[in-house]
């Protein structure tokens, strides 16, 4: 009789498969190499990059497993090869929970799990509802919308969404900052889309959900949801909830979620009775090929977590993050785009200083503190944007609380402050500026020594997620090889 559990090992084999079994380490010292960088990086920086952030244990364990080697093109129960039955009960599992953690009953949502990421979840969408060359409104690529959202430039369709659709974009009232509801009306009146798509990636604000429905309504449109920035926080009720309103809310899994890198699409069951069937058929065989099991296995995972009380803390907590660090810039006279945050992020208009955000981006990166320049409301140049875009998911899931955002407030502070500086002694063209930053003797250069030092000493204090022990991160000898232009 076989035996149920195998109790001698098969032996390693030593002829041309014998590669198959040897760890990174030894196979690409490289490559793991690269990944030890990589991960004293994010160990001894401040990840403010408002789509980041730090997924859990569990989560890398899954998605760094075997299940990769598996082809299930298809549908749990209806795929093109063999073998997939634990496959099947994997993806089941996948949908279910993703019902679970954002709160939807089964007879009126349906979930695919399979999107590779947020860029080709929102393509299948697209595809499943419109003709190519049909109209959609996004919310503009300057105004906190996505490239995926139909952006294009006076000379160049950027996204697949404006080279296979017509697209308008929709704007934010140049006062406020806030979305301009009244003149999306009357836009959306005039150009007639098939879609309305609200979400962004760069929005502080939340979405007035109800209205957009009217808007939307009032055309015949499809409401679509990209909720990617916000997912994690509308799983945790702690924004408007999009499903209340829209008939299909994709999202990302690997920001505010906290998942590894995908996509989601929800979609409406009860509405139009051929909807699931076309999302489905969007998404395989239209946009993609075989499911990324391993992926799914993590977003599972991810999801589960997600439906955990102490997921609800740290939704909390990413807000409560965001408003400490809003409320100390602001305390320091700092101009804020809409003059704060109902999320996850900050936009941080630096235009009042005479700075740019990819000055204070630069210098920000040297200093080890991780965010990316944005445009703000206003700006005349997408070369040159006028802010910096300030997220707090990840830090967060380092758990620091509000007493270190006020701490972090202080190290942006001085990076702008130290910016100032080096424009001052080095004028305002961006070369000039990066090398008085790396290469120079000024004082301002000596600052930002001091703030990189005091940068990593902080953050070197904090957990790192899916690290079980921070003392095995190893220190890279940067002095060795000079591989971060940083000179400590
Ligand atoms: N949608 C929004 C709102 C985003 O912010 C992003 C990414 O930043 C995407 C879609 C695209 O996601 P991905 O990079 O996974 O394709």
């Amino acid at each position: 009789m076989a035996s149920t559990s195998a109790s001698k090992p098969v032996v390693i084999p030593q002829d041309f498969n014998s590669q198959l079994y040897t760890p990174l380490k030894e196979a690409d010292p490289e490559i793991a190499d690269l990944i030890s960088k990589e991960t004293w990086r994010q160990f001894s920086g401040l990840e403010l990059i408002a789509s980041e952030n730090l997924t859990s244990y569990a989560v890398n364990e899954a998605n760094g497993s075997i299940l990769t080697n598996k082809y299930s093109e298809g549908l749990p129960g209806a795929r093109y090869y063999g073998g997939n039955e634990y496959i099947d009960q994997l993806e089941r599992l996948a949908q279910r929970r993703a019902l679970t953690a954002f709160h939807l009953d089964d007879k009126t949502w349906g979930v695919n799990v399979q999107p590779y990421s947020g860029s080709t979840a929102n393509f299948a969408t697209f595809t499943a509802l419109i003709q190519p060359q049909d109209r959609i409104m996004g919310l503009g690529l300057p105004d906190g919308g996505h490239l995926t959202h139909g952006a294009y430039t006076p000379k160049r369709k950027i996204s697949a969404s404006s080279i296979y659709f017509q697209s308008l974009p929709y704007q934010v009232d140049v006062k406020t900052g806030l979305v301009d509801y009244d003149l999306l009306e009357k836009n959306a009146n005039l150009f007639k889309p098939r879609i309305l798509i609200c979400g962004g990636s760069a929005y502080p604000r939340d979405w007035d959900y109800a209205r957009l429905r009217k808007i939307a309504d009032s055309q015949g449109a499809y409401l679509m949801m990209d909720m990617a920035h916000i997912s994690g926080l509308v799983a945790a009720q702690v924004q408007n909830n999009p499903f209340e309103y829209c008939d299909v809310v994709c999202t990302t899994t690997h920001k505010t979620l906290r998942g590894p890198r995908a996509g989601l699409i929800f979609f409406r069951k009860d509405k139009e009775s051929d909807m699931e069937t076309r999302i489905n058929n969007a998404v395989f065989p239209a946009c993609q090929g075989g499911p990324h099991n391993n992926t799914i296995a993590g977003i599972a995972v991810a999801l589960k977590q997600a439906a955990e009380p102490e997921f609800k803390k740290y939704a909390v907590a990413v807000i409560d993050n965001s408003r400490a660090i809003a409320d100390a810039l602001v305390k320091k006279g700092y101009k804020l785009q809409t003059d704060g945050t109902d999320n996850h992020l900050n936009l941080w208009d630096l235009r009042p200083l005479g700075l740019t955000g990819s000055k204070v981006e630069k210098v920000c990166d040297l200093a080890s503190i991780t965010l990316n320049k944005n445009a703000v409301v206003g700006d005349t140049s997408a070369a040159t944007p006028g802010g910096v875009r300030v997220g707090t998911a990840a830090v967060t899931s380092r758990s620091m609380g509000t007493n270190e955002m006020v701490i972090i407030a202080e190290f942006l502070h001085r990076a702008v402050q130290i910016s100032l500086k080096l424009q001052k002694e080095a004028g305002k063209k961006l070369v000039d500026f990066i090398r008085a930053a790396t290469e120079g003797n000024g004082e301002a250069k000596q600052e930002l020594e001091q703030l990189h030092k005091d940068v990593q000493a902080f953050a070197t204090q904090w957990p790192l997620p899916g690290i079980l022990d921070t003392s095995a991160i190893k220190r890279p000898d940067i002095l060795a090889n000079g591989v971060n232009g940083a000179s400590h």
